[in-house]
């Protein structure tokens, strides 16, 4: 599917959005890099998102709900539709005795630390995760033991087909592993977690627990967390350091030293340059310990052929038609 160039004029008459065409993805995401987007759609008000859905609703397009960027790698080629980023409106977070409902631009890690200073007891482990609410619905981010099944009672989803909002419960979102059922046409609103009474002094000693864990075990600079998800009763980080491949380079993407679950891209780097690691990791590991990875990484724009190969099957892919 092609994008439609006159869904952009159409969508910059709404008051409280920004239209951007030919938009690069790199600035969007924690790689980045990545090829241009035909349309970047921010929503900033959010009585705007009703227009901004009408709109959608009566086109056929492609399109692509961007959070924080943290789990995202968009090709160098770019994606042929309209992605949409919610804007600070959207970040609220309202904590009501144990319920807390968070808009799904607010980041987890400002979400996380809300819920201990409240004396809340269950999100501290989101601390850690770079997303937004609405990105960690749809990956079900997870850590420590923990992950967005094990808390979220309901979402408001927008579908960008219907131009419909609905409230739908967690049970209805297939929440497993890294995955949902959500697809590319659903744009989560707002989530709503349930908590327990905790005590905000050993929440906070577990906030910063978690915060120097992360900051021993995993590198900075421009990368996406681990890059694939972990075979049953192993870990995929082990397997890649085992078959060596810590330091593995092509072009300007390189297989952390320091976690070998993590790719690391120089600035000015190429998106494709790290699909192409991620393939040539997978085959390695293949052949040295027989498992086959799968990418954890949502993946926009590429060939099916290469989404295949690192994924396995092809519907990892984002905004296809
Ligand atoms: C340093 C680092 C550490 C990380 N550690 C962890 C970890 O411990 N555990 C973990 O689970 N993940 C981890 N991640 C990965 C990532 O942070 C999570 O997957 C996060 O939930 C992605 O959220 P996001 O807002 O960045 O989503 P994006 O990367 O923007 O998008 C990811 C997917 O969600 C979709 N999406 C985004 N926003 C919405 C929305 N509003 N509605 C519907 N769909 C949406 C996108 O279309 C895409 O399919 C890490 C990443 C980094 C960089």
């Amino acid at each position: 599917m092609t994008s439609d160039v006159g869904i952009a004029d159409a969508l910059e008459q709404i008051d409280g959005v920004t239209v951007e065409r030919n938009a690069p993805s790199g600035p969007l995401c924690t790689y980045r890099v990545g090829g241009p987007l035909d349309v970047l759609l921010r929503i900033e008000r959010t009585e705007a998102l009703a227009d901004a859905l009408g709109i959608l609703a009566e086109r056929s397009v492609a399109t692509l709900p961007i959070g924080k960027g943290s789990n995202l790698l968009v090709a160098d080629g770019g994606f042929r539709g309209v992605a949409i980023v919610l804007g600070d409106a959207f970040s609220d977070v309202l904590i009501e005795g144990t319920i807390v409902k968070a808009g799904s631009a607010a980041s987890l890690p400002v979400v996380a630390r809300a819920t201990v200073n409240a004396g809340l007891s269950g999100f501290a482990w989101a601390v850690g995760v770079p997303g937004s609410m609405g990105g960690a619905v749809r990956m079900n981010a997870g850590g420590h033991g923990s992950d967005m099944a094990a808390n979220l009672v309901s979402v408001d989803i927008a579908n960008l087909e219907t131009g419909t909002i609905s409230t739908r419960g967690a049970d209805s979102l297939d929440l497993a592993y890294r995955s949902s059922s959500l697809t590319h046409s659903e744009l989560v609103v707002s989530a709503t977690l349930q908590l327990t009474e905790g005590d905000a002094e050993s929440g906070a000693s577990e906030l910063k627990e978690i915060v120097s864990w992360r900051r021993e075990h995993q590198p900075g600079g421009a990368n996406a967390g681990s890059v694939f998800t972990n075979p049953a009763n192993d870990s995929a980080g082990r397997l890649i350091d085992s078959a060596g491949l810590k330091g593995l380079r092509i072009g300007s993407a390189e297989v952390s030293a320091k976690h070998a679950n993590f790719i690391q891209v120089d600035a000015d780097g190429s998106a494709d340059d790290v699909i192409a690691l991620m393939g040539e990791v997978v085959r390695r590991v293949q052949k040295h310990a027989g498992i086959r990875l799968h990418a954890e990484t949502r993946l926009i724009g590429f060939a099916n052929a290469l989404v295949e190969e690192v994924c396995g099957r092809v519907d990892q892919a984002e905004g296809k038609s």
